[in-house]
């Protein structure tokens, strides 16, 4: 016989083990259902339900994972102070459209004898890979291909947010030939700028504030795109500057292509600037698209700063 669809949204109940998943997904796959799955390491914020609501209009059977992976996490206090609230998550990603919620134990995804790991070279070294360590990526990409291979969903969706992160899985969903496609969804942010993530509940108020650094530099290198700028040093400067001004020091800053994510000497038509910083015990990153369009905005008539003077004589 076979076992009940899913549960509606409303009642939902989370699902622990990889056969109770394929068991409730098997029937849908029969019926040539389309299968999405989204991700997560739950705390569940507007961005993560921006990436269930798309999966909920793309597809038939959505399938939310919540598994907050100690294999990602380079510092044991991250790990340790990480927000679990799963009946929150619950309640939220039904609303939001899932009609499974995967949540399995540590011991379900890493049995003892637990020995393959699957890992993206060169691309994990640089910027998050050289600030976490190489096991934070390898943390990732085991993880994410054993949760590919335990739902077997058509497609996989993932956040801009996570901009290296996002590069690393088609990386890797290219190089195993995996046969699910992987949707980027745009970062969800708060109203005054900072991105939206499950680390900014453990900001005080004033780390709070502090926060609105991060886009503060990505603002201030549009600003000077806009301006006319293309250098990389002058653009990931004025990035530097805008977050020191908010008494944010940024781990790093940096302008690279968008799909190699090597470093750009200067902007022609795009570039991905990515940045980390530091507030409090907290890590928080953020990054922005840059293009650079044919046409400059005109110069102020009486430019007043350093660096407008600059880009416009
Ligand atoms: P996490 O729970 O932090 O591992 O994130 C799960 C997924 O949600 C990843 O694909 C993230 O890139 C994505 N995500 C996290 N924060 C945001 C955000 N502010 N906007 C869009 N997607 C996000």
């Amino acid at each position: 016989m076979e076992p009940p669809p899913a549960t509606p949204a409303s009642g939902m109940n989370a699902v622990r083990t990889v056969a109770a998943l394929r068991a409730a997904l098997a029937p849908q796959r029969r019926r040539g259902r389309r299968i999405g799955l989204v991700p997560t390491m739950g705390a569940l914020h507007a961005g993560h339900l921006a990436l269930i609501t798309r999966a909920r209009a793309e597809c038939d059977m959505v399938v939310v994972s919540l598994f907050v992976n100690p294999a990602q996490f380079n510092e044991r206090a991250d790990l340790d102070r990480y927000p679990r609230e799963e009946r929150r998550d619950r309640r939220l990603a039904a609303a939001a459209g899932a009609d499974v919620l995967f949540a399995p134990s540590v011991d379900e995804v890493y049995p003892p004898g637990f020995a393959t790991c699957v890992e993206v070279l060169g691309l994990t070294e640089r910027l998050e890979g050289a600030a976490r360590g190489s096991a934070h990526f390898r943390g990732v990409t085991t993880v994410v291909a054993k949760l590919l291979c335990m739902t077997l969903p058509h497609v996989a969706y993932f956040g801009q947010k996570d901009a290296q992160q996002l590069v690393v899985l088609r990386r890797l969903v290219a190089d195993l030939n995996l046969p699910v496609r992987v949707e980027a969804c745009p970062t969800v942010r708060e109203a005054d700028g900072v991105a939206m993530s499950s680390r900014n509940a453990l900001l005080s108020p004033r780390e709070r504030a502090q926060a609105r650094a991060l886009p503060a530099g990505l603002q201030a290198a549009r600003e000077q795109v806009a301006l006319g700028e293309r250098a990389s040093a002058e653009l990931v400067g004025a990035a530097h500057e805008a977050m020191r001004e908010l008494g944010v020091e940024p781990e790093y800053v940096a302008l690279v292509d968008p799909d190699t994510l090597e470093p750009l000497e200067k902007l022609v038509r795009e570039g991905l600037m990515l940045l980390a910083a530091r507030i409090g015990e907290v890590r928080l990153i953020d990054n922005a698209l840059l293009i650079a369009t044919a046409s400059r905005v005109a110069p102020p008539t009486r430019p007043t700063t350093k660096r407008a003077r600059k880009v416009t004589s």
